[in-house]
């Protein structure tokens, strides 16, 4: 099944303490598309601006990833910078250049219209609105966010969690959008306002998820070579979508947040999208595999 995603795409210039990068190919939807297109059919809707080179464009087709919602507009695309200290949980945002972003109104596609599974990527709350409004009757609807977001459009936000089924947001966050320092008492007051499950992304600590009275909580593979996080919230959305969009019932939300975040540990082993883009679903079961050995244990005897 296919997933329609809104979300941005950018050129990130990222500082973390193994190295730095200008002007890279970055963006939620650019990340969580890549990670998405090994596991499902992925239908892109985003906006990029005059300087957006062919090349780019050439790499989201050769991942599959359909582009007939891909508005270049006149001006500039969105840019990001930002940098990490050696908390890599933390990203700090030094520049928001929305440029295409701040004109982009989204036009779905007619054959996108009935798409059944949606993932709204972080950009602005008032589009990913727009786009779910003209998607006829999904049967999920995912969205993330971040600070930019919280502190700027937090009555916008609160609009479109009413109508989701599954907020997936970093715990830095969901702390601020909450006003709450328990993460249990943040997750509680959060799915007040509307969506049935929430996935609390804890970087280096892994995930916590939180539906009805149950919370399940993910590890983070412990990797030693970590050089940039960008990407991973959405890299790990790709994992956790592609699978939910082809997989229902039993334990698939479990399955999908292990397998975002093998997709989550790939990505950050790299810079821009340089590890995601060459893996093979061999490297990805493999990795599935680690995972599940991290955490498993038999019954006391
Ligand atoms: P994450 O997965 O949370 O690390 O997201 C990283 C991506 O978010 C980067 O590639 C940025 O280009 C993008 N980004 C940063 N700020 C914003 C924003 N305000 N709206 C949309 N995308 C953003």
């Amino acid at each position: 099944m296919s997933i329609l995603v809104v979300g941005s795409i950018a050129f990130d210039t990222v500082e973390t303490p193994f190295g730095n990068v200008e002007d890279v190919l970055g963006g939620s939807a650019t990340y969580f598309s890549t990670s998405a297109s090994y596991f499902a059919d992925v239908n892109l809707i985003a906006a990029v601006g005059e300087d957006f080179p062919d090349e780019h464009v050439a790499f989201l087709k050769e991942k599959g990833i359909r582009i007939e919602g891909l508005q270049r507009l006149p001006g500039k695309t969105f840019r990001w910078k930002g940098y990490y200290d050696y908390d890599l949980n933390q990203a700090h945002t030094l520049e928001t250049h929305l440029n295409v972003f701040e004109e982009f109104k989204p036009s779905i596609p007619e054959d996108f219209k009935d798409s059944e599974v949606v993932f709204l990527a972080n950009i602005d709350p008032d589009l990913q609105l727009s786009v779910l409004e003209q998607v006829k009757k999904p049967r999920l609807v995912a969205c993330d966010t971040m600070n930019f977001w919280i502190e700027n459009k937090p009555d916008s936000l609160k609009r479109l969690l009413s109508r989701i089924d599954l907020f997936v947001i970093n715990e830095g966050e969901a702390r601020e959008f909450a006003g709450e320092y328990n993460l249990v008492t943040a997750a509680r007051k959060i799915l007040d306002w509307g969506p049935d499950k929430l996935i609390i992304k804890r970087g280096e600590y892994g995930a916590l998820m939180f539906g009805g009275n149950s919370v399940f909580s993910a590890p983070a593979y412990p990797l030693e070579d970590i050089f940039d996080p960008t990407g991973a919230g959405d890299s790990f959305a790709g994992g956790l979508m592609g699978y939910l969009a082809n997989t229902e019932g039993g334990d698939a939300y479990r399955q999908a947040i292990i397998l975002g975040s093998v997709m989550a540990s790939f990505n950050v082993e790299d810079f821009s999208l340089n590890r995601l883009k060459g893996l093979t679903l061999k490297d990805i079961h493999k990795r599935y595999g680690e995972f599940k050995s991290l955490t498993h244990f038999e019954d006391l005897q």
